[in-house]
């Protein structure tokens, strides 16, 4: 029988836990809303408790420490979620499981996703990018999420402000970072609405896009991904992926030959299952 693996996306709002084969096929897969701490450890034991898997890969929402040298690898840092500030994820999760277990962050885990089996499979190296409650993002370089000291934390970077944008950012710590200017929470507190409620609004989406596409000629200028995934719940406005792509080109003026755009800066393809299908690559050792 092929070896079952475990995963799991820890999200602030749910729990993506699933189970599946080293080809990437989910087999079972349940959604459990984040609960307090040991309400929801009890519920993730419980599901992984009907599988017999081999290993579990975590891509959980921090920050986390990831340095495995620490103290406190494995633990949940300053989230803005209370309950779950200084939460050991790792540790907890191992007391629960007789299994060999892996973190990373959510970001890292869905950009290995998508590098395994989705929209960067055919590169050696990817960026992706979440635009959603918040911004973060994941690089997958020789086959692995980077990790750094700390992981990164790609959306909290500084940009050039749109000329027709007088909002002062929504980010607690910076104000007018990527994701005080850029995340669909700066979209709501910029507009009082929904990005969803402004889609036939052409100069929300002029200015978003300006942000991301300045955001993905910083990535790419610093870490030289051969693709940059954007995904995430803002995204899926329809006019913003050709508007960040138009605005791109515009900034970069040519600087480094990119040949073609649109196999450059491109959309996730892993319908939302990227980030349990990282988790579970995290683990597939053959
Ligand atoms: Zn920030």
């Amino acid at each position: 029988m092929a070896k079952l693996l475990g995963g799991i996306e820890a999200g602030g709002t749910n729990f993506v836990c699933a189970v599946g084969d080293a080809e990437g096929n989910v087999l079972d897969k349940i959604t459990l809303p984040t609960r307090a701490p040991e309400e929801t450890f009890q519920d993730v034991k419980e599901f992984f408790s009907q599988h017999d898997i081999e290993a579990l890969g975590v891509g959980g929402f921090g920050p986390i420490d990831l340095d495995e040298v620490s103290a406190t690898y494995g633990t949940i840092l300053n989230t803005p979620k209370i309950k779950w500030q200084q939460v050991d994820l790792l540790g907890r999760l191992k007391q629960d499981m007789q299994v060999p277990i892996k973190l990373t962050t959510d970001v890292n885990a869905a950009a290995l996703g998508e590098y395994r089996f989705g929209a960067a499979r055919d590169v050696k190296s990817c960026l992706y990018i979440t635009v959603g409650t918040g911004i973060g993002g994941g690089f997958i370089h020789e086959g692995k999420p980077y990790t750094g000291k700390d992981h990164p934390e790609m959306g909290h970077i500084l940009l050039s402000k749109h000329k027709k944008d007088t909002f002062a950012g929504s980010c607690p710590f910076h104000g007018d970072c990527l994701e005080g200017l850029a995340s669909g929470t700066a979209i709501e507190a910029r507009y009082g609405k929904k990005g969803i409620e402004l889609t036939d609004d052409p100069e929300v989406w002029e200015i978003e896009a300006y942000y991301l596409a300045q955001a993905v000629m910083n990535y790419l200028l610093i870490l030289s991904p051969e693709r940059i995934i954007l995904g995430g719940g803002v995204m899926k406005q329809p006019s913003l992926l050709p508007l960040i792509r138009e605005k791109f080109i515009e900034l970069f003026q040519g600087y480094r030959d990119i040949s073609d755009v649109e196999k450059l800066i491109v959309a996730p393809t892993l319908n939302g299952d990227q980030g349990i299908l990282g988790a579970m690559e995290l683990v597939n050792e053959e």
